[in-house]
């Protein structure tokens, strides 16, 4: 948790395994010998490969940076602090050197100006210790330290007060499921909890303390309803974050602020093979008392249906650390329990079977069993019984300009969809009101803060046998921080593959001429059910079209939302009251597809990322079992192309790693084209003295390109703007 300055004990410096974690960063000895000649041999055959490559002057560069590439000492890659030094830069020598540092436990490895993070899959001992933080927030120049991601958090830290003015930071992190998105974006807030905290006064402390812990106990709550066990990661994220950290003028963290998109609700209702439902209905089912067991219906010895794979022990099953953390948040105890209430309904919900009747006019039946499971169900929603199955069974159409109403018995299949979509739309509202509780509980006055930084943690590009609706979001989510990523750094345009599919109003009729009009896309011949093929930037992607439109359009009966509107519960009465105004004027619910929605708020996301200044950091997943000390290079090569490691590293040797927005640049260098107007800084010009003093009136004589200086300051300012306008 985080610490006050009162009371936090920063320690002598902390070691990992040997290595000094915070102790400036060595020059490479390998460096230095190439340089110095001082290893003799390895100068030698150098020398010999150099001789023999003189008839072909273009390939001598090239071929004596392969040399010491391969005859540097194995021994020493570890100490590459930095992918820019190796050379010459390919996929093969950066996945050497990150393999070698991998094997010494190091985990972090700068790549110009994006830093690459190595997932250990084991704990390692101090690496985020509050000593190890204190480390890299006090040095003046915390870059020379040990790569770190705390480095990039003070960069931010000291960036967001700006010397000029303040700028909004964010931090990205990417990487595929399980590569340490969320674990990363966890360290950063308990950085900024720490630091943000260590220099408020006395009188402060209280509160400070508390608004640091809260935005801290955000992240279990957050977790426990929207992290699933999947194939990839047993701790994977479902939902999309992007939290800005609120600081006052004086650094100081004063609140927060959470966004989240596009929570991957099906889960509730479908699991695949070995994966599980939310982390919140196993702490639950794991965590409950005997007399919660009673009141929720939940023996023991229950099976449910949505709740595959319970024998499962995860670290994250704990009930207790999501109790108190939502307690902290200001969720009382009689809130918790009438949320865990409504979710052990939805338990029983799963539960409910239905049978095809004898004759197709007739509505499906219900077992002895399946009306056990309905009558709780009822109970513990507070609906009523003979309504629900009323509605799950019959559905209603509207139809004609009089929108006259028809009811028409549901078939079996049509009966479980019902079922899920009520499951579905109460989990997922449940999950925006939790997100909005906590937003009034951690958010700021905006009168109280001054600048934020952002972390952005989504969840990372996914390929599976079966890939729907939910795996193209979250792959055009990854495309498009690609593309933002892409035009900082390396400031060309790469197309976003799905735009144009995601431009769809009608999306089949989008799909099928986008299929036929875009290389990115294709079909799958291979498949038996239709199938499209999408080669993203990470990777070739299979998506199987069947139930994507439906999902799309995600409809909800109105009878349904009806219905929970008439819950004695307060808190499902709250969460559908919006809905009820909403159909109460239009008679009908209005469409609102889930591409459209999930597009416009990454758009806004995309906007907000562009209003500030990004650091990137790159999560590498080393094996695809989450093991410890296990470095598989296939499958680290495919995640460094994908994410372009080899152009990033090449750009910033390139000397172009950092870049100023145009008046920035003028404002902190404009005067070196004209020194003596540094003095005096009033009355010339009738410029008026804070220009002066900013620099501004320098702008003139370089835009007039007097002489050399100014050109050459012009030079550097189109290098280090080019693009940005
Ligand atoms: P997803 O996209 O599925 O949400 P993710 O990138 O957020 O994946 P995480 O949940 O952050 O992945 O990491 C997966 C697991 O890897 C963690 O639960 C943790 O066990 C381990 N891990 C990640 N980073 C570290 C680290 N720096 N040190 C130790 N273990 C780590
Ligand atoms: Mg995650």
């Amino acid at each position: 948790m985080a610490a006050s300055s009162s009371n936090k004990s920063w320690n002598n410096s902390t070691f990992t395994n040997g290595h000094e974690v915070g102790s400036r960063a060595k020059p490479s000895s390998r460096d230095s010998e190439l340089r110095q000649g001082q290893n003799s041999t390895l100068q030698k055959k150098v020398n010999g490969f150099k001789k023999q490559a003189q008839s072909h002057h273009t390939t001598l560069d090239l071929l004596e940076g392969e040399v010491k590439a391969f005859l540097i000492d194995e021994d020493e890659l570890h100490t590459f602090d930095d992918l820019t030094k190796v050379n010459p830069v390919t996929t093969t020598t950066v996945l050497k050197c990150l393999h070698a540092r991998y094997s010494a436990d190091v985990f972090y490895t700068h790549a110009g100006c994006t830093l690459v993070a190595v997932n250990p899959f084991k704990h390692v001992p101090c690496l985020y210790s509050l000593d190890v933080m204190k480390e890299y927030h006090v040095d003046p120049q915390p870059q020379e330290l040990k790569p770190h991601v705390f480095i990039l958090a003070e960069q931010a830290y000291r960036n967001v007060q700006g010397q000029v003015e303040p700028v909004n930071q964010s931090l990205i992190v990417s990487g595929e499921s399980g590569a340490g998105k969320t674990w990363t974006s966890r360290c950063l807030m308990k950085y900024y909890a720490t630091v943000a905290a260590s220099s408020s006064s006395q009188k402060c402390q209280d509160m400070i303390e508390r608004i640091e812990r809260r935005v801290l106990e955000s992240n279990p709550v957050m977790e426990a309803f929207g992290n699933a066990r999947t194939l990839r990661n047993n701790n994977s994220s479902r939902f999309g974050k992007y939290i800005q950290l609120q600081l006052n003028r004086s650094q100081q963290l004063v609140g927060a602020s959470i966004q989240t998109y596009l929570l991957e609700k099906t889960r509730v209702t479908c699991q695949a093979a070995s994966e599980r439902n939310f982390h919140i209905f196993y702490q639950i089912m794991k965590g409950a008392t005997e007399q919660e067991r009673l009141q929720w219906k939940l023996p023991g010895e229950a099976q449910f249906c949505w709740l595959p794979n319970a024998d499962q022990k995860l670290e994250e099953d704990s009930f207790e650390v999501t109790k108190d953390a939502m307690l902290h948040l200001g969720i009382t105890s009689r809130m918790q329990r009438q949320i865990f209430r409504i979710l052990a309904g939805l338990l029983h919900l799963g539960n409910i079977q239905f049978s095809a009747p004898a004759n197709e006019s007739q509505p499906c039946e219900l077992d002895l069993q399946s009306k056990g499971y309905l009558q709780t169900m009822a109970v513990l929603l507070k609906v009523p019984q003979e309504e629900v199955l009323a509605q799950l069974l019959v559905r209603t159409i509207r139809a004609g300009r009089q929108q006259q109403v028809f009811m028409k018995p549901c078939s079996q299949t049509e009966c479980g969809m019902r079922r899920d979509c009520l499951a579905k739309v109460i989990y997922a509202k449940v999950f925006d009101w939790l997100v909005t509780f906590i937003n009034g509980s951690i958010c700021a006055n905006s009168s109280r803060w001054s600048n934020f930084i952002g972390l952005l943690d989504v969840y990372g590009f996914e390929s599976f046998v079966l890939n729907n609706l939910e795996q193209l979001c979250i792959n055009y989510a990854n495309e498009k921080l690609q593309q933002h990523f892409v035009a900082h750094y390396l400031k060309a345009q790469q197309e976003c593959r799905l735009n144009r599919l995601f431009d769809a109003k009608q999306f089949k009729t989008r799909l099928e001429k986008a299929l036929s009009s875009n290389a990115c896309l294709s079909w799958d011949k291979f498949k038996e059910s239709p199938h499209f093929i999408v080669s993203h930037y990470a990777g070739t992607v299979s998506y199987q079209i069947e139930g994507m439109m439906e999902k799309n359009k995600d409809p909800v009966p109105l009878e349904l939302i009806q219905l929970l509107q008439k819950s004695q519960d307060s808190l499902l009465q709250d969460l559908f009251v919006e809905q009820k105004e909403q159909n109460d004027n239009r008679g009908q619910s209005k469409v609102i597809t889930v591409v459209s929605k999930f597009k416009s708020s990454l758009e806004s996301l995309m906007h907000i990322l562009h209003s500030t200044t990004p650091h990137y950091t790159r999560c590498i997943k080393p094996n695809s079992d989450c093991r410890p000390m296990t470095f598989k290079k296939e499958e680290v090569i495919t995640q460094l192309e994908a994410c372009g490691i080899v152009e990033t590293i090449n750009i910033s040797a390139a000397g172009f790693p950092i870049r100023l927005p145009y008046q920035s640049f003028m404002d902190r260098y404009g005067l070196i084209q004209n020194p003596q107007q540094l003095y005096p800084v009033s009355g010339v010009n009738g410029a008026s003295p804070a220009k002066k003093k900013s620099g501004l009136g320098a702008v003139g004589a370089v835009e007039a390109g007097e002489d050399a200086l100014g050109s050459a300051v012009r030079d550097i300012i189109n290098v280090a703007t080019s693009g940005q306008a």
